[in-house]
């Protein structure tokens, strides 16, 4: 057992803490409260006082793709999202494998960093699945499908779906789960949609898709017209491939093929009508918002606070480095709260990359808060002026540079040198 003490402790779920302390026994959270109530009753126990500090949840990342991590700073926004989309495919198809490893090994690095302690990753090789097992850190791994000839869907679900099979098998004992990604409604074939939905079914998988990101999105699945229409399509050589449906939003194509249900996150839903939003609100959806890369984009700015107001589950995502600066939530959190400023209190976006992350994650009974039965996943910062509210100093001050420990199941992935 271990009982780690601090300045504040947040729990998440409950107020602050003040002079708070964390009982660790083995993977769990066995006891939170203040430091003189546990270190008294805990009296034997190994105690490791952090000092002037801040402890909370490990951040919840919901939305990466590791795989992508070489190609920071590379892939210019460009003049439209597919525009992006058409360089990224080029730059991407260009790397070593060697390059593209390596990345994803120090994308992973500067998550534990920051104090992320788990991940929504979606994976298109195996690269980063492979990573993310040796780190430790905890996680639902999508393997990402895609393909546009409906035809030859079984074919094209083939591979993928052999390789899902196989990380199921690989995860026993890591901190892991599996999941599928069916990429986007311009990118998957309703019959690769349909078989996805069956596997994911018959596994009990959980899903992430991309859904409503751009104009062009949209423009598409209203009138089979635009730029995937003209342009990321014939690119991709799917030139002669109809648009899957006419007339609906992606949100309504989602619903028809029965997507829409609690094991489905869905990925930047920026563009979503009053109808939609409703869809989402009962379908039990959960939305990962990643506002610094919708920004890069100049895709526009998701409805956040439509979605607060159903109760529509919101975690954070930084989305890959091809379209963000840093994989920090941090970052995102003081994006976010610029750019949706005044919606939420500090203790609100700090609930989001912790609880509100893990119930999008569908990992909320498990993560997301510290209280005792939880497993720990714990985060500490260095608090330098001990009289700044904890919250506001998080949304303000937190970054890589003063995370001081991070925790995934009792076991510590990364502690500051001299700590
Ligand atoms: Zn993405």
């Amino acid at each position: 057992m271990l009982l780690l003490t601090a300045t504040y402790l947040l729990p998440v779920n409950q107020p602050a803490i003040r002079d708070g302390a964390l009982l660790i026994d083995g993977t769990c959270i066995q006891a939170v409260g203040p430091r003189v109530v546990l270190t008294q009753r805990h009296a034997g126990v190994e105690c490791r006082d952090l000092g002037e500090a801040i402890l909370l949840p490990g951040l919840v990342n919901v939305h990466t793709h590791l795989e992508l991590s070489a190609l920071g700073g590379q892939v210019p926004p460009g003049r439209s999202f597919v525009d992006w989309v058409i360089r990224l495919l080029e730059r991407k198809s260009s790397l070593s494998l060697e390059t593209f490893t390596g990345a994803v090994e120090e994308g992973i690095a500067e998550l534990i960093r920051s104090g992320t302690t788990c991940v929504g990753e979606v994976t298109s090789t195996g690269v980063s699945f492979a990573a993310l097992r040796k780190s430790g850190l905890r996680g639902v791994v999508y393997r990402e499908v895609i393909g546009l000839n409906d035809s030859r869907a079984e074919g094209i679900a083939e591979m993928p779906f052999a390789h899902l099979g196989a990380m199921r098998e690989e995860i026993q004992g890591s901190p892991l789960e599996v999941g599928i990604s069916p990429h986007a409604v311009y990118s998957v074939s309703p019959r690769l949609f349909h078989l996805c939905r069956h596997l994911q079914q018959r596994l009990g998988l959980k899903a992430t898709i991309h859904a409503a990101e751009s104009c062009a999105e949209l423009e598409y699945l209203q009138s089979g017209a635009g730029e995937i229409r003209t342009r990321l399509l014939p690119a991709t050589g799917w030139g002669d491939v109809p648009p899957p449906v006419l007339g609906a939003t992606p949100v309504e194509y989602l619903h028809s093929l029965e997507w829409l249900d609690p094991k489905c996150l869905l990925v930047h839903a920026v563009h979503l009508m009053e109808a939609d939003l409703d869809i989402v609100a009962q379908s039990g959806a959960a939305v990962a918002h990643c506002p610094r890369s919708n920004a890069y984009l100049s895709v526009g700015r998701a409805p956040l606070k439509a979605f607060r107001d159903r109760q529509v589950p919101v975690g954070l995502g930084t989305d890959s480095l091809a379209s963000n600066q840093s994989l920090s939530l941090w970052d995102e959190i003081r994006f976010a709260h610029q750019t949706h400023s005044g919606l939420l209190s500090p203790a609100e976006w700090v609930g989001m990359a912790t609880a509100g992350g893990a119930q999008a994650l569908g990992l909320g009974d498990d993560i997301g808060t510290l209280e005792p039965g939880k497993q720990a996943d714990v985060t500490a910062v260095a608090l330098d002026d001990p009289e700044a509210d904890p919250y506001e100093y998080l949304l303000h001050e937190a970054g890589p540079e003063k995370v001081l420990l991070t925790v995934v199941g009792g076991q510590t992935l990364y502690e500051r040198q001299g700590l």
